[in-house]
């Protein structure tokens, strides 16, 4: 295989003018920059940036010098209309946020939206990611996942939330910092049950990567088994039901209560309505519970 073919082929490529390209950056190891990024990269005009630093590290790596601008979530909309004024004078300009995809618990969404309604292009280029690179590595079957990113920072509100997806039917993908993946982990055994499989991707890509999938109940001693195994940045998934909550079971309270105050027919035709389980199932229910079935 000849590297410099392919990178040829890359640069060939057609990388239109006024074009907002999206640019996916490493999460740790500057091998994962594509070639198709590297390509992009030599072909901008002006690369936008979350982190000035990080990013002319990469342009760095790569012997390119290139004119940089600061936008971060802190001026991400007043920075997005410079980057519309290139766009209008033909140039090329890239986004890149600070590590992995743009707008991915990153800056980058607003950036897009104002790009998008001043009507010029936007070319995403896939590339590095945590959440997927963890998912591709925890072994869970099913393929629904919820990508929650970042826990709200107050401690009621990170709870409420999580409550909020015990029962989906699909594995929750979160991130988290270090200082607070014990309390988080704590969290998620009280509320996801001691039996549910915890993923752990810590330092993807780095040289001190660990992967880990445990039992929730065994997850915390593990992490404090090793002051290191709490020490980067980690991606944690929680794995999903296999199957929705059994509709029936959670119609069946709803039933009984209905039943105390209600003849039974109008508790079975009132329980439909509210939870949309079959009138033939809650009838049959309703008589069992009535003693008559
Ligand atoms: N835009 C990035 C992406 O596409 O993954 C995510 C940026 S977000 C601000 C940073 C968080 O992503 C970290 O706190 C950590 O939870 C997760 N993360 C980033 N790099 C990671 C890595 N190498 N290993 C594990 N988690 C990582």
């Amino acid at each position: 295989m000849d590297l410099a073919v392919h990178l040829d082929a890359a640069l060939s490529q057609d990388y239109p003018q006024g074009t907002l390209y999206l640019v996916a950056t490493p999460i740790g190891n500057l091998a994962d920059l594509s070639l198709r990024a590297i390509a992009v990269l030599m072909q901008v005009d002006r690369v936008a940036a979350e982190d000035t630093r990080s990013a002319k590290r990469v342009l760095g790596h790569l012997g390119l010098d290139k004119p940089c601008i600061a936008l971060h979530r802190h001026n991400e909309r007043s920075v997005s209309s410079s980057v519309i004024a290139a766009l209008r004078t033909g140039e090329r300009v890239a986004y890149v946020c600070d590590a992995g995809t743009p707008a991915i618990s990153d800056p980058g969404a607003k950036l897009v939206e104002s790009v998008r309604s001043a009507g010029y292009r936007i070319i995403p280029l896939p590339g590095p990611n945590a959440a997927v690179c963890a998912l591709s590595a925890a072994g869970f079957a099913q393929t629904a996942f919820y990508f929650a990113g970042f826990l709200p920072a107050r401690a009621a509100q990170a709870e409420r939330a999580l409550a909020s997806w015990v029962d989906l039917p699909a594995h929750i993908v979160l991130y988290e910092a270090p200082q607070r993946v014990l309390t988080t982990v704590g969290l998620l055994a009280r509320l996801f049950g001691p039996r549910r499989h915890l993923f752990i991707a810590r330092e993807l890509t780095k040289l001190f990567e660990s992967l880990e999938r445990l039992p929730l109940g065994e997850a915390e001693t593990w992490l404090r088994a090793d002051p290191n195994r709490q020490r980067g940045e980690f991606v944690l998934i929680v794995e999903g039901l296999a199957e929705p909550p059994d509709e029936l079971a959670r119609a069946l309270p709803v039933l009984e209560r209905l039943l105390a105050c209600l003849p039974l027919s109008e508790a079975v035709a009132l329980t439909v309505d509210l939870t949309g389980v079959g009138r033939k199932e809650l009838y049959a229910r309703a008589l069992e519970l009535k003693g008559g079935g």
